[in-house]
């Protein structure tokens, strides 16, 4: 249930509100947008009446919840949730992130290289994996605490927020000092242990489509984390599984006003996994930002060819440099802009 409070709603009003929902035996949620208070009761409370809410002192208006998502419809944030960094960066806000970097951390030499590439091009996060989700277990499978290190201290050294893969939750104790952002990959879009501990810890999570997920499957899923408390997740299309075989995925980019129109979450684009072809990314990366997307979290490496991993998909830095500067042209069209 969605209790909406009027603009200038006072704090004890607010506080009435809580109190009746949680004898009603709701779980209470809130957010403060720029002229009002949310506050969401989620639970299965067997009786309870929406009008004893409505005549409520300094409430707007009262109303269930049809949605089987409860906390990530755009409800119960309708301004659009903004997650704010530390060091000033925003997704969800007017500006458009970038998140670059390899598919995998390789070595020590290449991040450091990669990293002042992707801050030279104007990216805002470094991406990389340090936990490797491979399709057989003969592949490489990531460097581990020593690639989280080297990723910290690529970030330290050029002021870029660190985004990496967590995969299961015994990781997220050990990667907490040295991310700022935790992605859950695809694979793991439906690991829901995994994903209520997230919404145990008070740093940002990047949730991808699972590659055979629908958006209400991607929503409820994120619902684990922001049922917990953690209220900053972004969500990500990265391609999904269909009968196109040119692709490595099919890049729904549909998924993206879909997800703004349903959701207050963040929603970032890879273009990379969601297209598996170097060639291809530009043109799925402006289209993102043509639909709408807060963000784009794309593969680079200073010799692709080399990659340990999806090579074929990653650019090369120029290309980056190129596409930065297309999609800085795109995005004031759209009343977005890109650093
Ligand atoms: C990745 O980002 O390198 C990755 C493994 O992505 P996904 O989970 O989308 O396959
Ligand atoms: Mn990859």
């Amino acid at each position: 249930m969605i209790v909406a409070m009027q603009e200038g709603a006072t704090a004890a009003q607010i506080e009435h509100v809580v109190e009746r929902l949680v004898e009603d035996g709701f779980k209470v949620h809130r957010t403060t947008g720029t002229t009002q208070t949310i506050v969401a009761g989620v639970g299965r409370p067997d009786a309870f009446d929406v009008k004893e809410y409505e005549v409520l002192d300094g409430v707007s208006e009262a109303y269930r919840i049809s949605s089987p998502y409860k906390l990530a419809g755009r409800s119960f944030a309708p301004d659009g949730t903004v997650i704010r960094y530390a060091n000033g960066v925003t997704v969800g806000g007017e500006e458009i992130v970038v998140m670059a970097g390899p598919c995998a951390v390789e070595s020590r030499d290449q991040l450091f290289t990669v990293a002042a590439q992707v801050k030279a091009a104007g990216g805002q996060f470094l991406r990389g994996g340090a936990f490797k989700p491979r399709s057989s277990p003969y592949s490489f499978q990531g460097m581990g605490l020593d690639g989280l290190k080297l990723m910290r201290e690529a970030g330290d050294a050029t002021g870029l927020l660190i985004i990496s893969e967590v995969m299961e939750i015994s990781q997220i104790e050990m990667m907490l000092p040295y991310v700022d952002t935790f992605q859950v990959g695809a694979r793991n879009m439906q690991n829901f242990n995994l994903l209520r501990e997230l919404g145990h810890i008070r740093k940002p999570v990047l949730l991808k489509r699972g590659p055979a997920a629908s958006v209400e499957e991607l929503l409820l899923s994120s619902e684990y984390i922001l049922s917990g408390g953690n209220y900053d997740v972004m969500l990500c299309e990265r391609g999904i599984r269909t009968f196109e075989t040119y692709t490595r995925n099919t890049m729904d980019i549909s998924a993206i006003p879909v997800v703004k129109k349903l959701s207050h979450l963040p929603m970032i684009a890879d273009p990379s996994h969601g297209c598996g072809r170097r060639d291809l990314v530009p043109a799925m990366a402006r289209a993102s930002v043509a639909a709408g997307a807060d963000g784009l979290i794309i593969e680079v490496h200073p010799n692709p060819e080399k990659a340990v991993s999806d090579g074929a998909q990653t650019l090369y830095p120029e290309q980056l440099e190129k596409l930065m500067t297309e999609m800085r042209a795109i995005a004031p069209a759209l009343g977005r802009r890109l650093r």
